[in-house]
This record gives structure tokens, C-alpha cells and sequence, in this order.
């Protein structure tokens, strides 16, 4: 069984003086200053942190990417080259939040991910499906072809997040058993379409805090977490990453 990793995303939440304040307590903690954890700051704050994990193991992760992967005319974004560069690891691709509120499609994850791969990031690429879609039986179609879209990375490295909307940043926490039948099933289709070659750490998101951390870091289908609110605070989340 692979280690587990641990990613916490800040999300649009920081500033210079708190995130020293911050990352001094997570360097402090031996769970959390380890191999197999790491940060997903926003833009303006992915250099101090490779600053301040600088000789940790720590990883630099950020939130998103440019669909862009040339330098050049595209004012305002960030290519992986440029993430790549200031000593970023892992990049979110597909995070619900940009689904949601910056109609991210299939064509422009598609784009991202080839763009990170081709710099040499690894890919974090997030899946889940709505209240809606989940009531209504829908849940193993949406995620099917949410997944399709890793066609376009099919033999490189990549991890799955599965981060069912209705879970993130409500303390609605899906249930053990849901857990493990979506993992199942990303595992199953991965595996499908990618074959027995392809590395599979599919990662749960979604209201990941200390007092839940054990139960679903303990499951075999779960390759860790991604932890957005409790990732804001050293203690709880220096909790999470001794489950994992
Ligand atoms: P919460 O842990 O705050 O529910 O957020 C989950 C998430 O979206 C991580 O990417």
C-alpha cells in the first residue's frame, strides 16, 4: 500500500504574516512535516511557501492552473511552467469551486492537465457530484465522465480527489460507506480506461476534520485527503495527517 498524501487547500484564505505564523506551528508538528504532506496556497503566496518549507519535505501545491501552457499574450495567468518554476509539486485541476463559479469545462481541464504534466506537475485532478445529482441516482454517471476528461493524460502521473459538492465546507460529511463505494468505483473506471500500469491514489475531500480523519483514512480505498477548512489551523490538521 502506497504512503498516504495529505493536501490542505487554503482555498482564497491568507496573508503574509499569517501564513508565517502558520506554517512555523505545521514545521513544528513531526505529523505534518513529513514526506506525503503539502499546501495548496493561492498564487500570491505559492513562493513564500517554498520559502518557508524550504529543507522540509513539505510539498508546495496551487490551486489551479492556465489552460495556456506557452508564455506569451495571456494576461493574468499562470502557467505551469511558471508554478513549475517556483518549485510547486502538485497543481488542483478541476476543483468543484472552479466548475461551479468559473465554468470550467471539459475542454479547459483537459488543457490544464496536459499543460502540468508537460511541466512536470503532478496533476490533482478533483471529482464529485452534486445533492442534486446524487438524489437523483446520478452519481456514478457524473463521476464517469468527469473521469473521462484523464483521457487526456492517460500513463502519466496524476492523482483523482473525490470531493462530493455537497460534503465541501458544509460539516456534512459523506458516510464511511459512501466513501468507499465512490473510491471503488473511481478505482474500477481508472483502472478500466487507464489499465494495471496506471498509478491510482484517489484522495477524499469534503469536511475532512480531526474527529473523522481515522475512519476514513482508514480505509484501503483512500489515498489520503484533501482538507480544506482544517488545513487552516496546525493542530486539527496535524491530526488528520497522523491518521493517515
Ligand atoms: P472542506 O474541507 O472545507 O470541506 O473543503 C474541502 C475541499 O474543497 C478541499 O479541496
Amino acid at each position: 500500500m502506497q504512503n498516504k498524501l495529505v493536501l490542505g487547500n487554503w482555498k482564497m484564505n491568507g496573508r503574509l504574516a499569517a501564513n508565517v505564523a502558520l506554517v512555523q506551528a505545521m514545521l513544528a508538528d513531526p505529523d505534518i512535516n513529513r514526506d506525503g504532506v503539502g499546501i495548496a496556497a493561492p498564487f500570491p503566496y505559492l513562493a513564500q511557501l517554498g520559502q518557508l518549507f524550504a529543507g522540509s519535505p513539505l510539498a508546495v501545491a496551487a490551486q489551479d492552473v492556465s489552460r495556456y501552457a506557452s508564455d506569451g499574450a495571456f494576461t493574468g495567468e499562470s502557467s505551469a511552467a511558471m508554478l513549475a518554476d517556483i518549485g510547486c509539486r502538485y497543481v488542483l485541476i478541476g476543483h468543484s469551486e472552479r466548475r461551479q463559479y468559473f465554468g470550467e469545462n471539459d475542454a479547459c481541464l483537459r488543457d490544464k492537465l496536459q499543460a502540468a504534466v508537460a511541466a512536470g506537475l503532478v496533476p490533482v485532478y478533483c471529482v464529485g457530484e452534486t445533492l442534486d445529482e446524487r438524489e437523483s441516482g446520478r452519481f456514478a454517471d457524473v463521476v464517469a465522465e468527469q473521469l473521462k476528461t484523464l483521457d487526456a493524460i492517460a500513463g502519466q502521473e496524476y492523482v483523482v480527489a473525490y470531493e462530493p459538492v455537497w460534503a465541501i465546507g458544509t460539516g456534512r460529511v459523506a458516510s464511511i460507506e459512501q466513501i468507499d463505494a465512490a473510491h471503488q468505483l473511481i478505482r474500477d473506471r481508472v483502472l478500466q480506461c487507464h489499465g494495471a500500469s496506471a498509478s491510482i491514489r484517489v484522495l477524499y475531500g469534503g469536511s475532512v476534520k480531526a474527529d473523522n480523519a481515522d475512519a476514513i483514512l482508514s480505509l484501503a480505498s483512500v489515498g489520503g485527503a484533501l482538507v480544506g477548512g482544517a488545513s487552516l489551523e496546525a493542530k486539527g490538521f496535524g491530526k488528520i495527517c497522523q491518521s493517515a
